[in-house]
């Protein structure tokens, strides 16, 4: 079942690994990509063997962090020692990218445990070119998690959406995931200009922006939903099991971090 495996991905200039479990959902399977001499992501700690084999084809100067989540920071540590990289992130993932941060037991086996690295801090919104004239813009998405954000490459108009898609019906999250934000987040990205949308588990997403406008909507008929079940009442139990039905094996799985109930709770206990 944990068979581990990596496929190449290619888009026009654009070249991707992704490495993980590809049988057990598309979740357990995570993509570094690499667009001249930067690399987007960089890929769960236990996959290390691939990345750098990956890294070691062509010259790479930056590493962007698109927020601290192991599956997508895990070899930052590793790129900066072993290639001297520069590691840009998020300015609220630098924290725990260097302190490290508590990983739940299913998270270690899928993933494994990262290094500590010191990365360099984006604020919202900045602008920055890298070494091979790529022009990105880090967008600030929270709501997977506080400090997310997807990378523009804005003259291609490329847009790297980390964990914002993943899938268009989704009902499951980890907890302290924030849905109201995640529909700012989804708005915010569907007002930008671009054309192609590159998924940190999926990699390259055809019909991007329908993707993500369909996802934004679900989202958004949901959080109505639920915040009207929660005024007349109802527990965030009872909101979760009424609308994405009872728990099932990945909750039990792991034990209740990664469940339906995570979907909801933290915006409707305010
Ligand atoms: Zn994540």
């Amino acid at each position: 079942m944990f068979r581990g495996a990596h496929e190449r991905l290619a888009f026009g200039r654009l070249q991707g690994i992704r490495v993980g479990r590809f049988h057990t959902g598309v979740n357990s399977a995570a993509v570094v990509f690499r667009l001249g001499t930067t690399l987007i992501e960089a890929g769960p700690p236990n996959r290390w063997k691939q990345v750098r084999q990956f890294a070691t084809e062509q010259p790479v100067e930056t590493v962007l962090i698109t927020h601290h989540h192991e599956d997508h920071s895990g070899n930052a540590g590793h790129l900066r020692q072993q290639f001297g990289a520069r590691v840009l992130a998020p300015e609220e993932a630098l924290a725990p990218l260097r302190d490290g941060f508590p990983i739940h037991f299913y998270r270690r086996v899928m993933w494994g445990v990262p290094p500590r690295v010191e990365a360099e801090g984006l604020k919202d919104f900045a602008r920055f070119e890298d070494a091979s004239g790529n022009r990105w813009q880090a967008i600030p998405c929270p709501g997977h998690s506080p400090d997310m954000c997807s990378f523009l490459e804005t003259r291609e108009g490329w847009l790297f959406s980390a964990d914002l898609y993943v899938a268009s019906r989704v009902r499951y999250a980890p907890r302290g995931h924030r849905l109201d934000q995640e529909v700012e987040s989804l708005d915010r990205v569907l007002a930008l200009p671009f054309a192609e949308l590159f998924c940190a588990h999926r990699g390259h997403v055809a019909g991007g922006r329908q993707a993500l406008l369909a996802k934004r909507d679900y989202l958004a008929e949901l959080l109505a939903r639920a915040q009207d079940l929660r005024r007349r009442g109802y527990s965030v139990r009872e909101i979760s099991g009424r609308l994405l039905g009872a728990e099932d094996y990945v909750s039990l799985l792991t034990g209740f971090h990664f469940c339906k109930a995570n979907l909801l709770r933290a915006c409707l206990q305010d």
